[in-house]
């Protein structure tokens, strides 16, 4: 019988489970009804990896410019993140500034300075051979496509996001990602952009004829719902929170998801989606990452406690 305790077998273990994420790296300046804040540490990388090293260890895929500051680093260096994939070039940080609507509920982006996202072209994957999941977080979909390519046995789980902004700008690529996806995550008006339907079951429905088996559909307050062949899951939000900052419900939302899948399976998705939706209600209820910094597993089932009750 192997013996669990050993401190190798339990490392090597690890390393078979790694999930890896590609996105943007970066410095947000938001404004909100709550209050102002420039430069919080940020980009859907690094929401995600935050949230999924709550689960397994976590690879995160990008770039910095020369600016990137020390409290940046030592976020990407927490528990669980790994960063030999992280370039560090001259240049500046990728950067975005957005803008909240008082009661929350749409965002207005303020800029995109791409910085040295501009012309990233991702190095070889350092430890990729061992990759369960693979996060194609929020970032130009042929950056996507670039880190997917690079896997020679394609991981066990690929999943995606993308934003109204590559919808616009290239969705042929975007079309090109999806079709390799086994999971997707979009918000409901992205549904309702990519597919011209008029309902989000629809636009669920259609989005699976394209290829992946999972569709999972953000409602924002409303809750997230799960589109499947043969059925539909809602999952609703943690009520009764005081919002702060929404910047990053999505990929909290992806981190928590696939983090929990990575240890108890794909047929766990609806349970998984509980638990993405109790580390999101933490995101929000602080500017940037700062919750999620000093979440620990405790509160989190805490909330998946109070979400179970409400299904
Ligand atoms: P979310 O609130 O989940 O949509 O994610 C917010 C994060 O996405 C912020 O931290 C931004 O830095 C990042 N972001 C915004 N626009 C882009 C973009 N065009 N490409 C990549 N990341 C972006």
């Amino acid at each position: 019988m192997i013996d669990t305790s050993n401190l190798l077998y339990y490392h090597i273990m690890k390393v078979k489970d790694n999930i890896f994420v590609v996105g943007s790296i970066a410095l947000d300046s938001l404004e909100t009804i709550n209050g102002n804040s420039d430069d919080l540490i940020g980009g859907s990388a690094t929401y995600f990896a935050l949230a999924a090293a709550q689960f397994s260890p976590v690879k995160v895929i990008g770039i910095v410019g020369e600016d990137f500051p020390k409290q940046g680093w030592d976020i990407l260096n927490s528990k669980n993140i790994f960063c030999e994939n992280i370039l560090s070039k001259p240049g500046k940080t990728f950067r975005w500034g957005g803008r909240y609507s008082d009661d929350y509920s749409t965002r207005d982006t303020l800029f995109t300075d791409l910085g040295v996202f501009e012309d990233y072209v991702p190095a070889e994957i350092v430890d990729n051979k061992n990759t369960s999941i693979l996060f194609l977080a929020n970032i130009h979909p042929d950056l996507q496509l670039n880190v997917l390519n690079q896997y020679d046995v394609k991981p066990n789980i690929v999943a995606m996001d993308t934003m109204n902004l590559w919808i616009d700008l290239c969705v042929d690529e975007v079309w090109k990602v999806i079709s390799t996806s086994d999971i997707f995550l979009l918000n409901d008006e992205e549904a309702i952009q990519l597919t011209n339907q008029s309902n989000i079951n629809d636009a669920g429905k259609m989005l699976l004829d394209k290829g992946p088996s999972h569709v999972i559909i953000k409602k924002g307050a409303h809750g997230s719902v799960l589109i499947e062949n043969s059925s539909t899951i809602e999952i609703p939000v943690y009520p009764d929170i005081k919002i702060m900052d929404p910047t990053g419900a999505g990929d909290s939302y992806a981190g928590g998801l696939l983090g929990y899948i990575n240890n108890n399976g794909i047929s766990s998705i609806a349970d998984a989606m509980v638990y993405a939706s109790a580390i999101a209600s933490y995101t929000v209820s602080e500017f940037g990452t700062k919750n999620l910094i000093n979440l620990n597993f405790s509160e989190i089932e805490k909330r998946v406690e109070v979400i179970r009750s409400l299904i």
